[in-house]
């Protein structure tokens, strides 16, 4: 199997189209996979190792193996394309410019999990995708990949793109289902688990869209093949998105086998930091995960090289390592202010926090006022164990993950650059002067 798995095709004149897709060896994967029993697809993708590629991590075979099947009961696969986490864009590339890949990649999943009606979640911001989406599954349909007996194998299947509204809270699965029925998106209190009760009450396996549309090479090439490329329990390639301080921002698809400092300096990937300017910090998985200093981003604790993986990025817990989350990847240099970075992180948690529960609901905006605070010279020394003791009560005492995401990024930030945080308080006048028009408390 090549290193490129997803986006080997892109660059291919005419391949966002049915034609040339199929011409290119497209929708195999469906031809092959109604050739087998559905029970033995779910054996190849946990054979493949496949992890889901939303943030989690959570093993895709499992969660398809976890799929309640009671008689008489409609089962649903639910693609989560509401990808909203700050510095990832990855699902975006992958459904502008291959959309027919997600769209086999639902066919082969929705046979295997019974699922005859499917929806694509997408983020109501990507409004220009929902058309070529929507595009995508007419040209699927007149070419008898979707409808009633597709292609004589007597399973009917159908999908439908539904836009969100702008909220992040509707990425979390299920939030997304909540709206996905209508009502407003506020997150459920798992368990039960979709997998048991999802959209409508039945049955849902809700998969994010990179995790689906890898599940076409893992049907072509088999799950042992699949499993092979990586490392440990980082098998097959990953989608990162790269922003920041890089001279080349972008779309990556990486074997998780290449070091962190190969990926933000080689050519081949974000190509270094402009202006010759050093490394300060990285954001690896998007903004809900921990901020790294260089010296622990280029090599863990023990003095070990870092990995693009999901096991190497989260050596040393949150102490000294982060996660490799959504991938999305955001690179710092040495004049970026990790105060200021912070605050806009709380500023954007309070903002989409929906309020179910206190301690987000209050802490959330709780933190954004110190922070505010100090970024605008005000702050005391006090105010920085203020921060750090109102993010340990909101971490593990939500509903949903938005607490934990919310102070996680505080928490790393005080650990790894208290310094800065004591430069803001002692220096006011230095702050003031680089105050760029934020609110006052
Ligand atoms: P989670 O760990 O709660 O769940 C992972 C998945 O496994 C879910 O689908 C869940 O239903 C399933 N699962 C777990 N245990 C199960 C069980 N016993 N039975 C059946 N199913 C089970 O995490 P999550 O809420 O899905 O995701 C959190 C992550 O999402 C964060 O770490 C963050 O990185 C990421 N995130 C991504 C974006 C984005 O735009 N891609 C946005 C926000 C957050
Ligand atoms: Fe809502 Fe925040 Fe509670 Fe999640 S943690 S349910 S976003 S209040």
């Amino acid at each position: 199997m090549s290193k490129k798995l997803l986006l080997d095709k892109i660059g291919i004149e005419g391949i966002k189209g049915f034609e040339v897709y199929r011409r290119e060896g497209g929708y195999k994967s469906v031809e092959k996979a109604f050739k087998m029993q559905p029970n033995d697809i779910v054996e190849e993708v946990k054979k493949s190792g496949l992890r889901g590629r939303g943030g989690a991590g959570f093993p895709t075979g499992m969660k398809w193996s976890f799929l309640a099947k009671p008689e008489g009961v409609a089962r649903y696969l639910v693609c989560n394309a509401d990808e909203s986490e700050p510095g990832t864009f990855k699902d975006r590339y992958l459904m502008e410019f291959i959309p027919h890949l997600l769209i086999e990649g639902m066919i082969v999943s929705s046979y295997t999990l019974g699922s005859k009606i499917s929806y694509i979640y997408i983020r109501g911001e990507y409004d220009w995708i929902t058309d070529i989406l929507e595009n995508a599954i007419e040209e699927a349909r007149q070419n008898g990949f979707l409808g009633k007996n597709i292609l004589d194998s007597g399973f009917d299947c159908e999908i439908y793109v539904h836009r969100g509204a702008g909220a992040y809270i509707c990425g979390e699965e299920t939030a997304l289902l909540e709206s996905l029925e209508g009502k407003r998106g506020l997150p459920r209190i798992k368990p039960p688990f979709p997998a048991v009760k999802g959209v409508w009450g039945s049955p849902t396996v809700v998969n994010n869209v990179e995790t689906i549309a890898a599940i076409v090479p893992i049907i072509n090439e088999g799950g042992e093949a699949y499993s092979k490329i990586g490392v440990g329990r980082s098998t097959g390639t990953k989608l990162i998105s790269a922003c920041g301080n890089i001279n080349k921002p972008g779309v990556y698809e990486i074997d998780m086998t290449i070091s962190v400092e190969e990926f933000i300096f080689s050519d081949e990937y974000c190509g270094g930091i402009p202006n010759g300017k050093r490394l300060k910090a990285c954001i690896p998985g998007g903004s809900s995960v921990p901020i790294l200093p260089a010296n622990l981003l280029l090599k863990t604790a023990k003095g070990e090289t870092r990995l693009m993986n999901y096991e190497s990025l989260a050596d040393g817990g949150f102490v000294t390592g982060s996660m490799m989350g959504s991938g999305g990847f955001i690179v710092l240099d040495e004049d970026q202010c990790v105060v200021r970075h912070t605050l806009t992180l709380a500023r954007f948690y309070h903002h989409e926090s929906c309020g179910q529960c206190s301690p987000c609901r209050e802490g959330t905006g709780w933190m954004e006022k110190v922070f505010t605070k100090i970024e605008n010279g005000k702050g005391e020394m006090k105010d920085i164990d203020l921060l750090w003791d109102i993010q340990r009560k909101i971490e593990g005492n939500t509903i949903c993950p938005l607490g934990d995401a919310a102070a996680w990024p505080v928490a790393a930030a005080i650990r790894h650059f208290r310094d800065e945080f004591e430069w803001h308080v002692l220096n006011p006048e230095e702050c003031l002067k680089r105050n760029y028009g934020l609110a006052h408390y």
